[in-house]
């Protein structure tokens, strides 16, 4: 086992405070060590444990502090106890320490008030009583003189060489077999531990209670999620944030073994947190980082930092095979359910559906009974709601969040999830349980595709009422991942759906247009061709629609249009097709149809728009909006697409000179009045 801890202690320097304490010479001073290396802010605090131990407020005034201050390089370069007595009338001494221990430099003892004798007169005994209240209540009924309180300190510095080779020794052995037997016991424990949870417990009690430690921090990381702070003993976790990025990288570089980091450094992975020194203790097994305990402003014996190290590492393989176990357990409870869940999405064609059920089969996973799917809007950078579950559909539609704001607008800035098992009490939020939640629990997680974030995921209420835990925001995230693949596909598939009915549509009567029509005739004269069929093709063109869109304007035109094509498209079989060729004209393909079948259609097609009834229809030349069909067929009026719309249409010219509101078959003999200018006797 090695150790990066500055200096290995002999003596860990709490066992020879428990044991001064303990020694009727000290009493009835309070006592503190002190190590230059903490400077001054360390000699307060020093100076603080010594003069007022019971009180919160300390009795210490600027003056007081520097009167020790004044004392201590005369104690530490005579390497001799110096004794005062401070402006309250407290009388206190800084003992140096034998500097071959591993100790520190000094040992300061104080909070006694001074006794009143003739050498000191001014020093008032009433402000006395009341100033040292505390010490005087604590059962001294003999308060020392100053130079009573010398021999002591005397006589301590004296016996200190002897009590630190035996009695701490003693003392030391007999607390590390302690903490030793306990920490085997502790072991077997994590060995048993049921779940992370319960393993992450026996240690954090451990260290409080087994090691008296005052500060810690426990920072958990689950595998392929956030580092979060699992659990501060001694630290309001509101103070400080976690510096998610740096911390990673500080476990990635980390050798696994503890390391003594500085406050500033410790500040830098977790900024607003004030510290002097932590001993980092990483979590780590098999390359697998699972976070760090950190213990703060202690300077840990080297036995205790040995003893807490092999805690560290029973809890690092203990969540190592849990991981493996709950895993295991996980995979066998959900993976059928989740293969079953993504190949029901596999079915969704439509983006709208998808994000329902994404959210339905999530919320089913974790049993959560309400949550919504924020998809994020890049144009205004807002969190719009895309599918709710267990809110009304208005308040979801009304609820929009920004990038950044709220919680979902910080998962998605984040890019991390959050799990808040108590939406009042975590930091991170702060903010009043909304009544919309029955439960203070909720997750909310960022759903990405191909490194993007496209929105965030919120589930909250378990139907049980319970909390919802790591494992449950660990399954979610791997169904989401699965689930956001599919919402790729169906962006393609609707993509893909949206090009192609553009193209081949035309957007004012919804029919195939034009380029669609040279496709399909293409087709179909190579299938008609093999299959040795018969097809026709039908040229309509309505009538006078000059006069109409003159009379009754552009707009009814357009209507006009759009009712001429679904009637056409109602009266033709599901097999023909129904193509706007030009402005009012139509193309209808009939496959596999002869000439009398085609009439038959066509037929139907002139009836129904001159039975049609269209407005301001009756200005119209023939008192109503009819159309002129002409009519050709594969292969006997043409083999090309270009012969074939030549014939139909000199049929359909035939069709106007003859007065309109008809239909006729292409004959050959039409190929002579072909010469004649197309529409040269249609106003006739
Ligand atoms: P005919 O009976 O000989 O076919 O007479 P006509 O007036 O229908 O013939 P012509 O082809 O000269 O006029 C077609 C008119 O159709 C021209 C234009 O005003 C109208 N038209 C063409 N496309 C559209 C359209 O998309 N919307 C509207 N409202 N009118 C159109
Ligand atoms: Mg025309
Ligand atoms: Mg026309």
């Amino acid at each position: 086992m090695a150790f990066t801890s500055p200096s290995v202690k002999l003596v860990d320097p709490r066992d020879l405070l428990e044991m001064l304490r303990q020694h009727p010479l000290t009493a009835p001073f309070n006592l503190a060590l002190y190590s230059e290396q903490h400077g001054r802010k360390g000699l307060l605090q020093a100076i603080r444990e010594a003069c007022s131990p019971f009180d919160n407020e300390t009795l210490c005034t600027a003056d007081c502090f520097k009167t020790w201050e004044e004392s201590l390089p005369q104690a530490l370069l005579t390497n001799q106890p110096v004794v005062r007595s401070c402006p309250k009338g407290l009388l206190g001494f800084i003992i140096p320490l034998p500097g071959d221990k591993g100790l520190p430099d000094c040992l300061i003892g104080g909070g006694v008030p001074e006794r009143k004798t003739a050498t000191r007169p001014g020093a008032d005994d009433g402000d006395l009583s009341s100033t040292a209240g505390v010490i005087i209540e604590a059962g001294v009924s003999r308060l020392p003189s100053l130079s009573e309180a010398e021999a002591v300190a005397e006589e301590i510095f004296r016996a200190l060489p002897r009590l630190l080779d035996q009695q701490v020794y003693t003392l030391s052995l007999a607390r590390t077999t302690r903490r030793l037997e306990a920490v085997q016991k502790l072991a077997r424990d994590l060995a048993d531990s049921r779940d992370s949870e319960q393993a992450m417990t026996i240690v954090s009690e451990a260290l409080v209670v087994l090691f008296n430690l005052p500060r810690v921090l426990i920072v958990l990381q689950k595998p392929g999620q956030t580092m979060t702070v699992h659990s501060t003993l001694g630290l309001a976790p509101d103070t400080f944030r976690l510096d998610q990025k740096r911390l990673a990288g500080y476990l990635v570089k980390t050798s696994g073994h503890p390391e003594t980091l500085s406050g500033s450094d410790l500040e830098a992975l977790f900024p607003g947190l004030e510290t002097r020194s932590a001993c980092i203790f990483p979590l780590v097994e098999n390359e697998t980082r699972y976070g760090a305990i950190a213990i703060l402003d202690v300077e840990l014996h080297g036995r205790d930092q040995a003893l807490i190290e092999l805690l560290v590492n029973r809890l690092a393989t203990r969540l190592e095979s849990l991981k493996t176990a709950e895993g295991q357990l996980r995979e066998r409870r959900s993976s059928a359910r989740l293969v079953t869940m993504v190949s029901a999405l596999s079915l969704v064609d439509s983006r709208q559906e998808l994000y329902r059920q994404i959210l339905e089969l999530s919320a089913e996973l974790l049993t959560a009974t309400s949550g919504s799917l924020m998809l994020l809007d890049a144009n205004d950078g807002t969190l719009k709601i895309a599918a709710a579950k267990g809110m009304t559909s208005s308040l979801a539609k009304a609820m929009s969040v920004s990038y950044g704001e709220g919680i979902a607008g910080r998962v998605a800035k984040s890019g991390f999830p959050m799990l808040v098992n108590d939406i009042e009490q975590d930091k991170r939020i702060a903010t009043r349980n909304r009544p919309r939640f029955k439960t203070k629990s909720f997750v909310s997680l960022p759903l990405e595709l191909e490194n993007r974030l496209i929105g965030v995921l919120n589930l909250a209420d378990k139907s049980s009422g319970d909390n919802f835990t790591e494992a449950d925001l660990d399954l979610v995230q791997t169904f989401t991942r699965h689930a956001v693949l599919m919402l790729k596909r169906v962006a393609i598939l609707e993509k893909a759906g949206q090009f192609e009915k553009l193209a081949i549509t035309d957007p004012l009567t919804g029919l195939y247009n034009r380029r669609f029509l040279e496709n399909r005739l293409q087709e179909e004269f190579s299938r008609s061709q093999r299959q040795k069929q018969s097809f026709c093709l039908i040229l309509s063109d309505l009538d006078n629609f000059k006069i109409y869109n003159d009379v009754c304007g552009h707009l009814a035109g357009d209507d006009a249009l759009r009712k001429a094509a679904q009637l056409m498209r109602r009266c033709a079989r599901d097999m023909d097709i129904a193509t706007r060729y030009g402005g009012e004209e139509f193309c209808l393909v009939l496959p596999g149809t002869d000439k009398q079948e085609s009439v038959v259609v066509g037929e139907r097609i002139r009836r129904a728009i001159e039975a049609e009834s269209f407005p301001g229809e009756s200005h119209l030349p023939l008192g109503r909006l009819t159309t002129s069909l002409g009519v050709a067929a594969f292969p006997s009026d043409g083999v090309t697409a270009d012969e074939l719309i030549h014939a139909a249409d000199l049929a359909l010219y035939r069709a106007k000179a003859l007065g309109r509101n008809r239909l006729v078959l292409y004959e050959p003999s039409m190929e002579n009045q072909a010469l004649l200018p197309h529409h040269a006797s249609q106003d006739n």
